[in-house]
């Protein structure tokens, strides 16, 4: 019997916390637990965009063949002007290489297990904290982990010298793992000069940055967001990106992402994507379609592009504007403790600062569901639910 030694796997932290919500019977019970955009109304529907794209390539589409291992080809165009700026001359050098992969998951896979079986680079840092699943990641593939300082409890803000002094110890190959924007689960953010530092740091150690990028258009605007990204673009020789349109295009369920790979030059880069590609093969053989389908026919036609970019900014302020009445709504309640700095925050996330016993009861008492490390997913509240939340964190405080 091959299965009766094999150990139960401990519930996803995020994941897990989801199915726990769906069984609980409460009526007013509330998720903040999963990275998912709602409405006001608690919806996550789809894009009026994605709609529109789907109802023309229902039209348009002649066949379900199969596409070739990187994917759509125009979806991989866009995909780097999105990235870079359409004037790009990482674009127009030819060193940028890129293949439609599943998801932002699927992209940091692929990437890890190209690095991991191509290149001398094994070890990758992270920031403390980080996205959970990005160390089930990059362990699969056979990366090692180091972690960087990132988030200081005491300010509820970027501990930037602890973070490059933390990566001043890495050696030349190493890699980066860098939040493009929106840093899940901090909701905290590198500023310009920030970014400038980090460029300088990492090209001078030749390190080499694994950019992911879910959260494009969530923080300060679709072009905005891209500074971070670009700024370092432009100080080093190489690096990879593997970006996710789960959240920006509500495109959570059809699993699209793409991993770019940039070399010092188009020869090299050839080469190397050969090997990307041949990591896809032997995971997936190649990428299903639909997901990049919507993303190219939206961002290649400026009238859903126009439309797409307004979506993206309703979803983005309405953010902003719960974050704004939580922190009113908790003073409004008389708690005394300053959570003003979630106001600031960037994307769907925000450390709150409540501890395990004070989210245990939440979830027990209240229905409210928060991970365990305190992260609340802002883009799950509504102004329905706020006062819920906000009383209930006031009892449990
Ligand atoms: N990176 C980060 C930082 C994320 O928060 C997420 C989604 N929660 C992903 C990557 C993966 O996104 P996807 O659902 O597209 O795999």
């Amino acid at each position: 019997m091959i299965f009766t030694n094999v150990a139960a796997a401990p519930a996803d932290p995020i994941l897990g916390l989801t199915e726990a919500f769906k069984k609980d019977p409460r009526e007013d019970k509330v998720n903040l637990g999963v990275g998912v955009y709602k409405t006001d109304a608690g919806l996550t529907p789809v894009l009026k965009s994605v709609k529109l794209a789907e109802e023309k390539l229902l039209q348009e589409e002649t066949s379900k063949n199969y596409l070739g291992i990187e994917g759509v080809q125009l979806y991989n165009k866009v995909v780097q002007e999105l990235l870079f700026g359409a004037n790009s001359s990482i674009i127009s050098e030819g060193r940028a290489f890129t293949a439609q992969a599943p998801g932002g998951t699927g992209s940091l896979r692929v990437a890890a297990e190209f690095l991991v079986n191509n290149t001398e680079s094994k070890v990758i840092w992270v920031s403390n904290p980080t996205w959970a699943n990005h160390k089930n990641i990059f362990e699969a593939a056979g990366l090692t982990i180091k972690e960087y300082r990132y988030y200081d409890a005491a300010t509820q803000g970027l501990d930037f010298e602890a973070m490059l002094g933390d990566l001043a110890q890495a050696e030349q190959g190493d890699l980066v793992l860098l939040h493009g924007c929106c840093h899940n689960p901090s909701g905290i953010d590198p500023v310009t000069e920030q970014w400038q530092a980090i460029a300088e740091l990492v090209a001078a150690k030749q390190l080499v940055p694994l950019f992911d990028f879910a959260y494009q258009g969530f923080g300060d605007g679709v072009e905005e967001d891209a500074a971070g990204l670009r700024t370092v673009a432009a100080a080093v020789p190489e690096f990879l990106v593997a970006n996710s349109f789960s959240k920006n295009f509500g495109l959570y369920n059809e699993r699209i992402g793409a991993v770019t790979l940039v070399a010092k030059d188009q020869a090299e880069g050839e080469k190397a994507f050969s090997q990307v590609k041949r990591t896809i093969r032997a995971n997936y053989s190649n990428p299903p379609a639909h997901g990049a389908l919507i993303v190219s026919t939206i961002l290649s036609t400026p009238e859903l592009k126009a439309i797409w970019e307004n979506e993206v900014k309703e979803m983005r302020e309405r953010i902003a504007k719960m974050r704004l009445l939580f922190v009113k709504t908790l003073a409004a309640e008389g708690v005394e403790q300053d959570f003003s700095f979630i106001s600031g925050q960037k994307g769907m996330f925000s450390f709150s600062g409540l501890n395990k016993q004070q989210v245990e009861q939440l979830k027990t008492e209240f229905g409210i569901y928060i991970v365990g490390s305190g992260r609340i997913s802002v883009a799950g509240m509504t102004t329905s639910n706020v006062p819920v939340i906000c009383q209930a964190i006031a009892k449990v405080l």
